[in-house]
């Protein structure tokens, strides 16, 4: 069995508790508009190639085989000087990751920290971080998800996790399948999964002008948030303009299709109201 991912993050601070590792899983089931890590959205490995510092050499095309498509071989990314290409997505069995993050395992306990899956979306390779999880067990383990997966794959995660990050974008249904792709039916019957399972657990919301940062949808967020004690607290994360800047590197188009220029609306007044705590980052 292997899993596919697209990072290994050392010393990581914002994803759960003390100082952690993260691993990037690949592939993700939701198109949100703004995602601004593109790379991890495809299931399959990709060539990734940064024009800053290009010198024009043509060595990389010369190389190449495949010039009509691209197969992501990596024959280009060997000969570039300047080493501005590179194979995004990396295959490895749980036994191999495991054993590679299981290094640090003294840094994790001296810091209260440990490891965190994230993505792309983890839950979307279920058999492969099971596996994972279970070879990690001793271990601080946590996870990232947008909660997009079968009810009975979240149950099975939350059994082998200690702390969840679940990303909540839209509660409106039709406005959650116009901006991610995708209803957000799975998603809310899994944060009542994640809300019964009392484990420890934040809600994090990108906040995208015009799109998710009304009152409205924060007021409806904060509804849905008042019954669950091992909720520790909510992030709201507001949009960046550099969210784009990855698509040209793996040969996509960045079309949000929102006014990436208007300034994002961070009143927290909302979950106040309901006596929640909430973070702006
Ligand atoms: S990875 Fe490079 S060499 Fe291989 S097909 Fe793509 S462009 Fe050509
Ligand atoms: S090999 Fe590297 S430096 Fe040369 S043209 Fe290709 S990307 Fe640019």
């Amino acid at each position: 069995m292997k899993g596919i991912i697209f990072d290994i993050k050392q010393m990581a601070v914002f994803d759960g508790p003390g100082i952690r590792t993260t691993v990037f899983m690949k592939g993700c089931p939701l198109r949100c508009r703004w995602c601004h890590n593109p790379e991890g959205l495809s299931f399959t490995p990709q060539l990734m190639v940064s024009d800053n510092g290009c010198q024009k050499c043509g060595k990389c095309m010369d190389k190449c085989e495949h010039k009509d498509k691209c197969i992501s071989c990596g024959e280009c990314v060997r000969v570039c000087p300047m080493h501005l290409r590179r194979i995004v997505g990396t295959e490895y069995t749980p036994e191999e990751l495991a054993a590679r993050l299981l290094k640090d395992k003294v840094i994790y306990e001296m810091n209260g920290g440990g490891i965190t899956l994230s993505g792309g979306e983890p839950t979307a390779q279920p058999e492969f971080i099971i596996a994972l999880l279970k070879k990690l067990e001793g271990i601080h383990r946590a996870v990232e998800t947008c909660g997009y997966c079968a009810p009975d794959i979240f149950r099975t995660v939350l059994d082998h996790v200690d702390y969840v990050m679940m990303d909540l974008k839209l509660i409106d249904e039709k406005q959650h399948e116009y901006w991610t792709g995708k209803s957000n039916r799975l998603i809310l019957q899994n944060l009542e999964q994640l809300k019964k399972s009392g484990k420890p657990f934040v809600i994090r919301i990108p906040l995208i002008p015009g799109v998710n940062d009304t009152y409205e949808n924060k007021v409806q967020t904060a509804g849905l948030l008042t019954d669950a004690d091992n909720l520790q607290f909510v992030e709201l994360l507001p949009y960046h303009t550099t969210a784009g800047a990855k698509y040209g590197m793996i040969d996509r188009c960045y079309e949000p299709g929102f006014d990436t220029d208007r300034a994002v609306d961070t009143d927290i007044s909302a979950f106040k109201k309901y006596d929640i705590p909430v973070k702006v980052l």
